[in-house]
């Protein structure tokens, strides 16, 4: 059912450094990053400047640390912990490096900046309100339904939704009003000679919006267990293993803050007659020893439920294939068709009756090398291998 999926940054790419790098080249390529997004130096473009910053220094905290080095390489996290959003007491792996490198520019009076804006506890430079998760959701359906798709399907999942009585809002009143102390930006702004200093505002807990009356039922979270029922089409043309992605339908976020996706799963049932390989399907066909040497119309059931005629030629080995343009499963994104494989399967009568068995030895007295070309080659190659002897 439906399970949480987490998405991964790459420490490594953040830092532009090689996976193999040593402490010494991770510090160096953090610190020349440190310096080139500080926001400070990147006053025109100051709002993505601190989110790379904050981004290098979640990397360093881990890539900087052995430990959490470790960790990363094997389970792809750090510690759960970690990170500059969730930066409480127990830190801040690159702020004494910081220190160093800002020595270096700027008044040291000036510096004071730096440090409140990298401040522990839960200052926030802006919005803190927590997205929603996105969520996996696993559906299973046929060969039929992936090949042309399968409208309308309603899924239904636990999860967060909006809080009802509240509306998502976290307070009773239905609605949040501005944070008056920093006009709800959620961020406190002062000038200490050269630096802009920024804090996260310390009454609103820098979402902007202060809650007046906390909903007793979400406790002012806004969300609340619940389940979300999904209405959605599976296109046509989807295979094994495919993620339909729906945006904004997954857990919902704190007080209003956007909702996460959710992502749904095709695994493709198996089929009785046919299977799915590629821009194939495939379908093995018994065809009678008789059809089989003389040629002739069978019949062939194909994925849209009908059964069409496949002319098959007089001598058809066991093995051979026949293509049927066009009888295959839609291709995804293209309404295009792709074909049908029809594999022979030669089958040898068995139980026989002796009025059979006679026609069948009447039959074979009259065979001559030529009708059994294989036989014969293989006789021919028995007789010089041996002859050789
Ligand atoms: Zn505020
Ligand atoms: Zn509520």
């Amino acid at each position: 059912m439906a399970i949480f999926m987490s998405k991964k940054k790459d420490y490594y790419e953040v830092l532009g450094v090689a996976k193999q790098a040593t402490q010494e080249e991770i510090k160096k390529s953090f610190r020349e990053k440190a310096m080139k997004f500080h926001p400070d130096r990147n006053p025109t473009n100051r709002e993505q400047a601190e989110k790379n910053f904050k981004e290098i220094n979640e990397a360093y905290e881990i890539l900087g640390d052995e430990v959490k080095r470790k960790n990363y390489d094997n389970y792809g996290s750090g510690n759960s912990s970690g990170g500059f959003t969730n930066s409480g007491s127990s830190g801040f792996g690159g702020f004494e490096d910081l220190h160093d490198i800002f020595k270096g520019f700027g008044s040291n009076s000036g510096f004071g900046g730096f440090e409140e804006f990298f401040g522990g506890g839960n200052k926030k430079q802006s919005d803190s309100r927590q997205k929603g998760d996105d969520l996996s959701y696993n559906m299973s359906i046929t060969l039929e339904e992936a090949c042309f798709g399968k409208k309308d399907q309603t899924i239904s999942f636990s999860t967060l939704i909006e809080c009802e009585p509240c509306n998502g809002y976290g307070s009773t009143d239905k609605k949040t009003s501005e944070c008056k102390k920093c006009n709800g930006t959620g961020v406190l702004r002062t000038q200490k000679g050269f630096f802009i200093m920024e804090q996260a505002c310390g009454n609103c807990k820098g979402s902007g919006n202060s809650i007046n009356n906390p909903c007793k039922t979400c406790k002012g979270e806004g969300r609340m267990e619940g389940k979300k029922t999904v209405k959605t089409d599976i296109p046509p043309g989807v295979d094994n293993g495919v993620s339909i992605r729906i945006s904004g339908k997954g857990e919902a976020g704190q007080r209003k803050a956007p909702s996460g996706d959710l992502y749904i799963k095709v695994s493709v049932k198996s089929h009785d007659l046919f299977k799915r390989i590629g821009e194939l399907i495939v379908c093995d066909v018994p065809v009678s020893f008789t059809k089989a040497a003389l040629g002739g119309t069978i019949q062939v059931p194909t994925i849209d439920g009908k059964m069409v005629d496949l002319d098959i030629s007089p001598g058809t080995q066991p093995d051979s294939s026949f293509i049927m343009k066009g009888k295959g499963p839609t291709i995804i994104n293209s309404g295009r068709r792709g074909d049908m494989k029809v594999n022979i399967k030669i089958e040898v009568p068995i139980h026989l009756d002796s009025e059979q068995k006679r026609l069948i030895k009447e039959l074979d007295a009259t065979l001559k090398p030529e009708t059994t070309p294989q036989n014969n080659t293989f006789l021919n190659r028995i007789k010089r291998a041996f002859d050789n002897k």
